[in-house]
């Protein structure tokens, strides 16, 4: 069971996540927790730990005396016993202390490696974590905690977006938590975090501890991963957009995969890669709301499902970038150097278009990424005898992704979305369709991004489905 940030939002979330996880282990259910750092944590690390770059030791002080705060009442709030409360707001207390040597450390160096960026990120968790052990331990049900290290989860050295050595790590976790499990105690892991092989800290990229829970789901054999959060399952679309979008009983991991790449936030985007492999069924679940079944994400959806289009998704804070250049038509290689230049500066691409003419490739981005692209772009390839002869960017665009397995092989559907969007009078920049067939993604601009997220949800009829 992993829970997200919200669910562990404030002690009282938190006393509510140890009783509902202990009315499970009382009826005889062998639960590993992971849990996320409490909401806002990480962002607030990221923001302290690029103030302190910047040389401002004035921000650190408030940061963590505020953070401290913020932990203590949640222990006030969650843990009745006066002894557990001492014992984890010591953990606090000492972590938060190394917290504040390693921001004080990035500020005196002025550098904030992907590397030290990680460690500062870890803290997040490293401080929930305590709190939720606390609560189950306060329930007097056995429990034992530990960090995504500890646990042994071991990834390569990609700080910021580390991925699991899955063989070594199932070894570890088996050999650690196995023998646990079967005595009834139940182990808290700490989302997000684990190590490289030297033992240095790593992140598995935001939204991680989705990751975590499946990597464990995955190394401990379990019969299912449920995913905790603050909605009851996946939905047609982002009830933040939509409020009347309606929950999805069941997904494949093909479909679920793709809606998580596609920005819907309640799954990290790789966490199926292992329990598809293994074929370990995944439930998205609302924290609020245990009476409900909430999505199930298996290798075939059991029911079949008629309609082509299931859900729409908006992603922000991307941009678009657009090379053209003659010499790339019919010129083989060209798009490999296009791609070789923003692969080597850690610059992921996240959907291409290019004409058939190759006079042009266009290219969706983070868009905090746009302008190391363009430079490093102008660099290899632009100067005298370079491939590319113009660069050019929109900085005011969201993709727009509409999905469903049934997509394949139905006629129709793309016009259909494009006559939604036409008769909104908005314009469409750029079209992909994987060759999967499981989504058509599209950039509009920004501004008109909910319109047409309202207008596609409304015209299928997902709020219906
Ligand atoms: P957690 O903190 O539990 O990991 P997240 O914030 O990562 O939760 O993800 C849950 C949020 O994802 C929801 O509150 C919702 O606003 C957002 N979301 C976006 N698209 C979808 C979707 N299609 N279905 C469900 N939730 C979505
Ligand atoms: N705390 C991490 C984040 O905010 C991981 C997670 O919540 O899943 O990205
Ligand atoms: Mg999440």
């Amino acid at each position: 069971m992993k829970f997200g940030g919200t669910s562990v939002g404030t002690g009282t979330n938190i006393r509510h996540v140890a009783d509902l996880v202990t009315s499970y282990a009382k009826k005889d259910v062998k639960v590993t927790v992971v849990v996320s750092a409490l909401a806002g944590v990480t962002n607030s690390l990221i923001e302290t730990a690029c103030q302190a770059k910047k040389s401002d030791a004035q921000s650190i002080e408030g940061f963590t005396k505020g953070l401290l705060q913020k932990h203590q009442e949640a222990i006030a709030a969650a843990i009745k016993s006066k002894a557990i409360q001492k014992e984890v707001t010591e953990i606090t207390e000492k972590t938060i202390s190394e917290l504040e040597k390693v921001l004080t450390g990035i500020c005196y160096v002025g550098e904030l490696t992907p590397k030290s960026k990680d460690y500062v990120l870890s803290f997040g968790e490293r401080l929930s974590a305590p709190i939720v052990w606390g609560a189950i331990k306060d329930s007097k049900v056995e429990t034992a905690c530990f960090t995504g290290k500890e646990v042994g989860i071991v990834t390569d050295n990609n700080f910021g977006e580390a991925n699991p050595l899955m063989n070594f790590t199932t070894h570890l976790i088996r050999e650690r938590l196995s023998p646990m499990l079967e005595k009834g105690v139940i182990p808290v892991v700490t989302g997000f975090i684990a190590a490289n092989q030297d033992g240095i800290v790593t992140t598995v990229g935001r939204g991680g501890s989705d990751y975590t829970a499946t990597i464990l789901g995955v190394a401990l054999k379990a019969d299912e991963v449920w995913i905790w959060t603050d909605v009851d399952g996946i939905m047609t679309t982002d009830p933040k957009i939509v409020p009347a979008a309606k929950m999805i009983p069941q997904l494949s991991y093909q479909e679920a995969a793709e809606m998580a790449i596609f920005g819907a936030k309640a799954m990290h985007p790789r966490a199926l890669g292992p329990v598809n492999k293994e074929n370990i069924p995944v439930r998205i679940r609302n924290t609020a709301h245990p009476e409900n079944n909430g999505t199930l994400i298996t290798k075939e959806p059991q029911a079949e499902a008629k309609e082509a289009v299931k859900a729409v998704a908006m992603i922000k804070d991307v941009a678009m970038l657009n090379v053209y250049g003659a010499a790339m038509v019919g010129a083989p290689g060209s798009y490999a150097k296009v791609f070789d230049v923003l692969g080597k500066n850690g610059i992921n691409v996240m959907m291409i278009s290019a004409a058939a003419s190759e006079a042009n490739i266009s290219m969706i981005i983070k868009r905090g990424l746009l302008g190391r692209a363009v430079s490093n772009l102008e660099i290899a390839l632009s100067e005298k005898g370079g491939i590319i002869s113009e660069i050019t960017t929109e900085d005011d665009v969201a993709v727009i992704a509409v999905m469903g397995a049934n997509m394949k092989g139905t006629l129709g559907v793309a016009s259909k979305i494009f006559q939604i969007v036409a008769k909104k009078g908005i314009n469409i920049r750029m079209i992909a369709q994987g060759s999967s067939e499981l989504n058509i993604s599209f950039v509009v601009k920004e501004k008109d991004g909910v319109a047409v997220v309202k207008a596609i949800h409304e015209e299928f009829n997902l709020d219906k489905a």
